[in-house]
Parts: structure tokens; sequence; C-alpha cells
């Protein structure tokens, strides 16, 4: 069997400083029977400077042959007056319509080390891990007619939402695969008491788990529902599956119970590929950071992690996924802590780089 292969692209800002962790972490593994055929190539402003488009063609080409894309953060104000066609957003957004990644993958998991920095009480949040799973390609951000027109002597704001059953199936099965990789429940969340669209993805929501997944226990709720349920009591829930419009709020609710930014790691996948593995994209949810690039005091866990939902959902390594998680609960249980995740009592922070070091410690020490 060819080595798994993994495109990294570390972006701008915190991007490279963040990547480089991660690259002692593919390393490690290499190390240990697991080795990855990487290359690196430029996205974003790095891109733009070096060759004027945020992402070249050739770059574009890897990133669909690879089996999985890793990505830092693109953006920074050197690039906020550049035309919108060249701006560094514009790579990241190119590489999710090329590749179709229609499903995004956020998890919500609070550390107990980090139970406190959630807004809600640590007994609703300590040990959450749940999974939203939002549709990325469709929906009301997509949808036609749009725009904004005259009527009469007033303007008119219009944005559709469609889709298609083929749209629906292709995101429910996805999570109904991750269920299954988990605790084997799916909450589908829609709007089926006041938009049509929402009827339809209830119903084949229920067609799929009919025909193919009646082994994962299914349940719908309202999004506004949902959104109410996932502050009362968020560990009631294993899977999320959502449209486009309702996933983007619920996402970042749910992450934003677990406190942190520098700690949420994402994934979007697409169809299958030949090999049978998802065609992929891991990032952190966070952005370049450009007021504390250079200054080694990023957090660097949002991006291990997202390695770790690589290593899960596109290499079928459950275990060293399970391994890296591990070791990174396990530092933070230490009380090893990056400038962002220092708490009221203060103490005194460690560098992005000494991060990295100590999960890789902690993993040689399961070795
Ligand atoms: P940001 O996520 O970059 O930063 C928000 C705040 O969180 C900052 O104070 C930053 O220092 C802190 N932060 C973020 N990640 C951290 C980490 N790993 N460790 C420690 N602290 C961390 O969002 P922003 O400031 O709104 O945007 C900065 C730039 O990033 C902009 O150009 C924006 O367009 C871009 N951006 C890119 C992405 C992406 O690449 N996916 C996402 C969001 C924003």
């Amino acid at each position: 069997m060819p080595n798994p292969t993994i495109l990294i692209l570390p972006g701008d800002g915190i991007g490279p400083e963040v990547m480089a962790e991660v690259r002692k972490v593919i390393d490690w593994f290499g190390t240990r029977g697991h080795a990855f055929d990487v290359t690196e190539d430029l996205v974003g402003g790095c891109a733009y400077d070096a060759h004027g488009t945020p992402l070249t063609d050739e770059t574009m080409a890897k990133a669909q042959e690879v089996d999985a894309v890793l990505l830092g953060a693109v953006g920074g104000p050197q690039y906020d007056n550049l035309d919108f066609s060249v701006k560094p957003e514009r790579g990241l957004l190119r590489l999710r319509k090329e590749m179709d990644l229609f499903a995004n993958l956020r998890p919500a998991q609070c550390f107990d080390a980090l139970a406190d920095f959630s807004s809600l009480k640590k007994d609703v949040v300590a040990g959450l891990d749940i999974m939203i799973v939002r549709e990325l390609t469709s929906g009301v951000y997509f949808g036609e007619p749009r725009g904004i027109i005259k009527e009469g002597n007033e303007r008119v704001g219009i944005n559709t939402q469609r889709y298609t059953e083929s749209e629906i199936a292709r995101v429910a099965r996805s999570a109904f695969e991750l269920a299954r990789k988990r605790n084997n429940k799916l909450c589908s969340m829609e709007k089926a008491n006041v938009m049509e669209s929402g009827v339809l993805w209830r119903d084949v929501v229920n067609e799929v788990h009919a025909a193919e997944y009646s082994d994962v226990e299914l349940s719908h709720m309202y999004a506004d529902a949902g959104a109410m349920q996932l502050t009362r009591w968020p560990k009631q829930f294993d899977v999320i599956v959502t449209d486009n419009l309702f996933g983007d709020l619920l996402s970042d609710l749910a992450a934003m119970l677990t406190g942190s930014l520098g700690m949420l790691p994402s994934a979007s996948l697409g169809a299958p590929m030949a090999n049978g593995r998802p065609k992929a994209l891991y990032e952190p949810v966070h952005g370049s950071a450009p007021d504390i690039a250079g200054t080694g005091k990023a957090n660097p866990i949002a991006c291990i992690l997202s390695f770790a939902m690589a290593l899960r959902y596109s290499f079928d390594m459950g275990d060293e996924a399970t391994r890296l998680e591990q070791a990174v609960e396990a530092v933070l249980a230490d009380g090893l802590r990056t400038a962002d995740l220092m708490g009221p009592e203060g103490g005194t922070p460690i560098s992005t780089a000494d991060m990295g070091d100590a999960i890789i410690a902690k993993l040689a020490a399961t070795a």
C-alpha cells in the first residue's frame, strides 16, 4: 500500500506557526510505522504575494489528487484592500467549491481541564463531545433567485432556500456514517413546521434512514428548539445534521460551549474518491490571528485536533486519533496552557512550539 498523501497549506499569520506543530505530530507518527507523503504549498495572502492569485491552478490540481488537505489560516490586514476576486479568502472558497466539500464537521468537545472556560455551568459542559454536520454547498446562501430588487417605491431583498433530494441525501449519509463511528445517534434539525424545504429535508432524512441506516437512532428537532436544547443540556446529542443556514448558527453556538477559539478543529468532506476516501479538507476554525502572529503565542491545538480528525475520517486511524486527542487532554490536565487558555488565576503560558513538544512527549509516553 502506498503511503497516504497530504497537502499542507499553512497560509498566513499564525497558520505556518501552528502547522509547524502539526508537522511534528505527522513526523512522530512516521517514526511509529504510519508514514505519510506530505507536500506543502501556498494559499491565501502568501500565494497572492508569490503568484498574484490566492490559489494557483497547480495547487488546486494537487488538492484534488491528495487523500487530504490540511489548511492553517488565511488573511491579514495587508490584504484588506485587494480586489474581492484575489482576496486570501477566495483561495479557501475555491478549494471548498471545486472539491465539492458539502459536509462541514464541527465537533464541540469540552476537555475537563478547560470546563471553567465555558459560559455555561461546568456540569453542563464537562465531558461534552458532540458533532455538528452542516450542509455547506447549497441552501439559502446559494439559492436563486437572489438579490435586491425594486418593487414600486421600495427595495426588496431576496434569498431563496433551495435543496434537492440528492443534496439532502448525501449530507444525511455523511452524518449517519459519522454517527456509526461515534455513539450511533443522529438528530436532524430543520424548520419543517414553517418551511417546505424543511418538510422535504425531514422526509429525505427519514427515507435514507429507513433504506440504509436503520441501526442508527434517529430523531428530529426544529432548529430553534435545537438551539435551546444545545444550551440547556448539550450532552443529550451525539451527531446533529442540519442545513447551511441553521448549521452556520448552531455550529458557532455549539463551538462556543467549549470556550476557546484556539481549541476548535473542523473538517469539510465531499464525495468518496476512487480509493474510497472522501475528498477532505481539515482546518482549525480560527483565522490567521495577525494580532499575535510571530510572537509564539498561538495555540496549535485546534490545528493538531484537525489532524486528529484527518486520522479518523480520511485514514481510518481511529485509535491513533483517540491517542492524539488523549495526549492533548493529558497536557491540559498537567496545567500546561498557551496564553489564550490562561484563566483568571494567572500563571506562565507556554509557547506554540512548547505546546507541540508537550503533546509529542505525551504521545511518546503512551507508545
Ligand atoms: P481570528 O480567528 O484570526 O482571531 C480572533 C481572536 O482570537 C484574535 O484575538 C486572535 O489572537 C485569537 N486567536 C485565534 N486563533 C488563535 C490561536 N490559535 N491561539 C491563540 N489565539 C487565537 O479572527 P479575526 O481576527 O477576525 O481575523 C483575522 C484574519 O483571519 C482576517 O484576515 C480574517 O479574514 C481571517 N480569517 C480566516 C479564517 C480562515 O482562514 N478559515 C477564518 C476566520 C478569519
